[in-house]
């Protein structure tokens, strides 16, 4: 396997599966409420993606079973939505893959319900500075260890931990493509990055250590020592004059 180049054409088509899945991640945000079902949620963003002419990515793939993956938290990713109540105070990851035209768009945000503890509130603001400080640094001549590097300095400095047996990941008409991209790594190792590789960013970042404990749904990935857990992601183009963000609104 190696990295994919798109052409203008096919990143076209991508930014606008990007813009879907932002949109509909917009429209969940605003929704969420204490007292309100994950499963809710799931409904939520499989209407709005129909609505928009897309479907969701996740549904069916090795068999997961929802639209959409909720993890709230000490949760970090591949939550699956269900009857789990959402409380004042909790953070919740709402991480979204959708295709449209055959590419994939793939975004994720943590959002506080109500009011939450200045620790989330920190932790929820550097997983998304990493995610920004990560993808200003993918340049066309860049190697793809400096953005890894860049998300690892930017957590750990603040004290953070990034998570390390879940990467981001090139996409494009499949939902994980070449290369898979750590969040935690050396600067100048790894490719080099060139126009029209197409990537998602997805800094994991943990309040306590970063080793994870798989759940006995065999999906939801938990911190090991039950601290909490941000995720921010977006879906980026690599241009000449560098990176694009696809999934925005
Ligand atoms: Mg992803």
């Amino acid at each position: 396997m190696s990295i994919i180049i798109k052409s203008d054409r096919e990143i076209a088509v991508m930014r606008q599966a990007g813009r879907i899945v932002a949109t509909v991640l917009e429209l969940l945000k605003g929704q969420l409420r204490p007292g309100m079902k994950t499963k809710e949620l799931d409904v939520i963003a499989v209407r709005e993606l129909e609505k928009l002419g897309a479907k969701s990515s996740s549904k069916g793939y090795h068999g997961f079973p929802a639209n959409i993956c909720i993890s709230v938290n000490d949760e970090i990713v591949h939550g699956i939505p269900g009857e789990r109540i959402l409380y004042e105070g909790d953070i919740v990851s709402l991480d979204l893959v959708a295709n449209i035209n055959g590419f994939h768009g793939d975004a994720a945000i943590t959002v506080g319900i109500g009011e939450v503890s200045p620790q989330a509130k920190e932790l929820m603001e550097t997983t998304e500075g990493a995610l920004k400080v990560g993808i200003a640094a993918a340049y066309p001549g860049a190697r793809l260890g400096d953005i890894s590097a860049t998300i690892q300095n930017y957590a750990e400095s603040r004290g953070y931990s990034v998570v390390r047996e879940y990467t981001g990941h090139g996409i494009g008409r499949e939902m994980h493509e070449e290369p898979s991209i750590p969040n935690f790594g050396l600067p100048g190792s790894g490719p080099v990055l060139r126009k029209g590789m197409t990537l998602a960013l997805e800094p994991m970042v943990n309040i306590g250590d970063w080793h994870t404990r798989l759940g006995d749904d065999r999906w939801t990935v938990f911190t090991a020592d039950g601290g909490l857990s941000a995720h921010f992601e977006n879906t980026i183009a690599i241009t000449n004059a560098g990176p694009e963000v696809l999934t925005t609104v």
